[in-house]
């Protein structure tokens, strides 16, 4: 019988998360609370639709045409390693089929769960929220070091990662908190791409939906001129890598 698990949704021509074009499930349920959450109605494991493992791949073998390489399929969310055996069965099926497979996953997730779900996935999208651990666990409300330890475990066997870092004024975007990770990723030796992506109000409207209390309706988008320096401190301690 095949293994089922909870989805929110799928779009099926995405273009940010991974190369080329890509079918993306966000799948159900998250352990962490951003502040600046643009899926809101993920985080409860609850919710959502439940479907098989199976039925997902029949679902995204019809773009196969579409999602030809660099193209392929990309499991995020919520967090996907939420649901681990689930998220493992789709990303072998699509392996098997010979679909480039990513996960989008922000590392909050013990090692001995991650493991066997990472050896049918060929690129990590690892959202590193803060380097400085009290501002991580302020956008996030859990605590930092897992996601460490899971970057450092990516790079201990080479698995290809893009890190991912979300700016928001008065909150990540201190030049302290950067510089630091900078310097971690410079120091794996797995990551391919490093993304900075300016934080946005899109999801504002599902917080007052779900009656969530959003904290940064008064925080400003950061302007071209701080993403610009932030991206210099990346380049600096990663050339070549930064988008
Ligand atoms: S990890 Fe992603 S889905 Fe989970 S709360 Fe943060 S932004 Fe939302």
């Amino acid at each position: 019988m095949s293994i089922t698990g909870r989805i929110h949704s799928i779009e099926t021509c995405g273009t940010v998360d991974g190369p080329g074009l890509r079918v993306v499930v966000f799948t159900q349920g998250c352990p962490l609370r951003c502040l600046y959450c643009h899926n809101p109605d993920c985080r409860e494991i609850s919710g959502g639709t439940e479907v098989t493992a199976d039925e997902m791949v029949a679902e995204i073998q019809k773009y196969r045409f579409y999602i030809r390489p660099p193209g392929g399929v990309t499991l995020s969310g919520g967090e996907p390693l939420m649901q681990p055996e689930f998220v493992q069965e789709i990303l072998r099926q699509c392996k098997a089929l010979g679909i480039h497979t990513a996960l989008d996953t922000s590392g909050y997730c013990p090692l001995a769960i991650a493991r066997p779900v990472l050896e049918f996935v060929d690129l990590v999208l690892l959202d590193i929220k803060s380097f400085n651990p009290s501002i991580y666990t302020q956008v996030t409300s859990v605590s930092l070091q897992p996601t460490l330890d899971f970057a450092q475990y990516l790079s201990d066997c080479h698995k290809p990662a893009w890190i991912r870092f979300v700016v928001v004024p008065g909150l990540t975007d201190d030049p302290n908190n950067v510089a630091g990770l900078a310097q971690f990723v410079a120091r794996l030796k797995n990551v391919e791409r490093v993304e900075v992506i300016p934080f946005h109000k899109m999801g504002e409207y599902k917080w007052q939906q779900l009656g969530y209390d959003y904290q940064l309706s008064n925080t400003p988008t950061p302007t071209p001129e701080c993403i610009q320096a932030i991206r210099a401190q990346f380049q600096q301690a990663t050339p070549a890598l930064v988008l």
